[in-house]
């Protein structure tokens, strides 16, 4: 496709629930050994909740802002505002469109980045979802200055967020309640990297099918 349309961005909201369905025990199990055990369950339950309240119609800016109120309302503890403010800032510049341009695209990439590096006063290399987040954007540009096209760019984000995941493993956590365990967060894949991962591949499924 040369542009994401308003269904392609609800399947991929659907695609994430269905996804974090899935992976629930999975994203807790990671969360286990270097945090409390919840992460799979917030974003399963944060994502449930999200599709019982998303709107109808095709204004992009409007079920991406829909994603991030649930999000901040139904997940308690560090993903929730996260993922919250990562939805929130990449819909403002989105609102009232119903397709997006492959600039439209790293342009939510790159303000959705920037809302979670602020609210969490995080930056990749500190084993967080960032270390997933920010390649795939970089990934995502360097793909489309190369000439590629929005699903190619995608393929190549996705690509890079699941390089990125594997990445946090031999990280020591500076952020979140792994960075409490200090050198024992070390040897560990990241959680929030782990979903970040699974959200960038659901965008890239759902613009596929
Ligand atoms: P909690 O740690 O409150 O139980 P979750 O388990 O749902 O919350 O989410 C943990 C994930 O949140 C971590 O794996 C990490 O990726 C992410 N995270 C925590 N703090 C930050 C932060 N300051 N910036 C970015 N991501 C963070
Ligand atoms: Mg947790
Ligand atoms: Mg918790």
């Amino acid at each position: 496709p040369k542009t994401v349309t308003g269904p392609m961005i609800r399947a991929w909201i659907e695609t994430s629930a269905e996804v974090f369905a899935a992976n629930r025990g999975h994203l807790s199990d990671l969360d286990s050994p270097i945090g409390d055990a919840d992460h799979g369950n917030n974003m399963n339950r944060g994502f449930n909740a999200v599709l019982e309240k998303l709107p109808e119609g095709d204004d992009i800016g409007a079920l991406l802002k829909s994603v991030a109120m649930t999000l901040i309302a139904k997940v308690g503890g560090a993903a929730g505002p996260l993922y919250g403010t990562l939805f929130l800032e990449g819909s403002k510049p989105l609102m009232g469109k119903t397709e997006l341009s492959q600039a439209d695209l790293a342009q939510f990439f790159e303000d959705a980045i920037a809302g979670v590096k602020k609210r969490g006063r995080s930056d990749v290399g500190m084993k967080t979802m960032l270390d997933a987040l920010v390649p795939a954007s970089e990934a995502f540009q360097a793909e489309t200055a190369q000439g590629g096209e929005i699903l190619a760019a995608l393929r190549a984000a996705a690509n890079a967020a699941e390089s990125g995941m594997k990445a946090t493993i031999p990280m020591q956590a500076q952020r979140g309640r792994a960075s409490y365990l200090g050198e024992r967060s070390i040897g560990h894949q990241d959680p929030g990297a782990t979903s970040s991962y699974l959200i960038v591949q659901a965008l890239s499924d759902a613009v596929e099918k």
